[in-house]
């Protein structure tokens, strides 16, 4: 199963909103198959993993166990359902961590396999799965994007010097922090952030693509020469409309916005639009204001703090580690050390 999860891994960025799904093919203790979910739209783990089978091993797929990070599916989407591959290949065992909460789904493959006498096991490592797979769960269960907050901070705890733009993190993190753009479908930051850093909001330090950029601009003050209205990637700017011939860029005047209460309002507004455009992952870089409204709004999921041994000793103080964040992965990478807490409010982890 840990295979599984290894393997599945390997989709993050390009499956979105599908999960992230491995499966190996196991006879006698030996694999035989293993593949996973590559694109969303393509083959899925199931399928990769059997077509992987050497011809001279294909007699023993009738004799092995598929382990499965996510029960199959039951229904037919871009692709046929992997419970009929499954009983086609009359693979006579099959082992999943969790069941597909997807309403198509929901414990129905598992139930047609049990019926023509397949041996199933399920909750084999739940918990892990379960979080391989929290912005998939989120998605399906809350119907909104999966919401992970991060900043990077000095060890006297401020995102910045005041006014000014302020590399906190190494080459390293700072790599690693294009990599989360790339296996996000949507980034976002605030107008000060937006003027300040003038930052492109794209991935160039890692493979895959750059997610939606994403810009606070309430009152239009965002300068017409900053890499956020350079049209080079697609772009939602949330504010007044401006002049300009625009392929990528839209304006989106919301509501709220204008309204007494638009220091949390958008918010719901925000991500009911990338619900409907189905980006079920959304990176918020900041700055502090914006941080701290989704702590306040409690629409975050997750926190990925990036903590730096340098001093600042004044400047624009970080959000902080609201209470019910729970502390699930520590790594030191470079001089950085990456903290993730998630949600207990909204999550179920141990
Ligand atoms: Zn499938």
């Amino acid at each position: 199963m840990r295979r599984c999860f290894q393997l599945a891994r390997l989709g993050a960025g390009s499956v979105s909103p599908n999960p992230l799904v491995g499966a190996v093919l196991v006879h006698n203790g030996r694999i035989i198959g293993e593949g996973w979910h590559r694109r969303y739209g393509e083959a899925h783990a199931e399928v990769n993993a059997v077509a992987s089978v050497r011809q001279a091993d294909r007699h023993l797929i009738p004799q092995a166990t598929l382990f499965c990070a996510l029960e199959p599916c039951f229904h037919f989407g871009k692709t046929p359902p992997c419970v009929d591959l499954i009983l086609n290949e009359k693979i006579p065992r099959v082992v999943v961590a969790n069941t597909d909460p997807n309403p198509l789904v929901a414990g129905q493959s598992l139930e047609k396999l049990r019926a023509a006498g397949v041996a199933t096991e399920v909750g084999i490592l739940a918990t892990e799965g379960r979080y391989l797979n929290r912005a998939f769960f989120t998605w399906i269960e809350k119907k909104r994007p999966y919401i992970i907050l991060k900043w990077a901070q000095s060890a006297d705890g401020y995102l910045a010097l005041p006014g000014e733009r302020t590399p906190i993190s190494g080459p390293l993190a700072q790599r690693l922090v294009h990599r989360w753009r790339a296996e996000a479908d949507a980034i976002l930051v605030g107008t000060n952030t937006a003027r300040t850093d003038n930052p492109r909001l794209d991935n160039r330090l890692y493979f895959g693509k750059s997610p939606l950029r994403v810009a606070l601009d309430f009152a239009g003050k965002i300068p017409p020469a900053a890499h956020l209205l350079d049209d080079s990637l697609p772009t939602w700017i949330i504010g007044p409309e401006r002049q300009g011939t625009w392929q990528q860029t839209h304006f989106f005047a919301f509501h709220e916005a204008a309204g007494i209460n638009a220091r949390i309002n958008w918010i719901p507004e925000l991500l009911e639009k990338l619900t409907q455009k189905k980006r079920a992952i959304l990176l918020v870089e900041g700055g502090a204001d914006v941080l701290r409204q989704f702590q306040e709004s409690g629409f975050w999921d997750e926190i990925r703090m990036l903590a730096n041994p340098r001093f600042l000793y004044n400047g624009v103080p970080a959000p902080g580690i609201p209470e019910g964040a729970i502390l699930t992965e520590r790594t030191q990478i470079g001089a950085d050390e990456i903290r993730i807490f998630i949600n207990a409010a909204n999550a179920r982890y141990p």
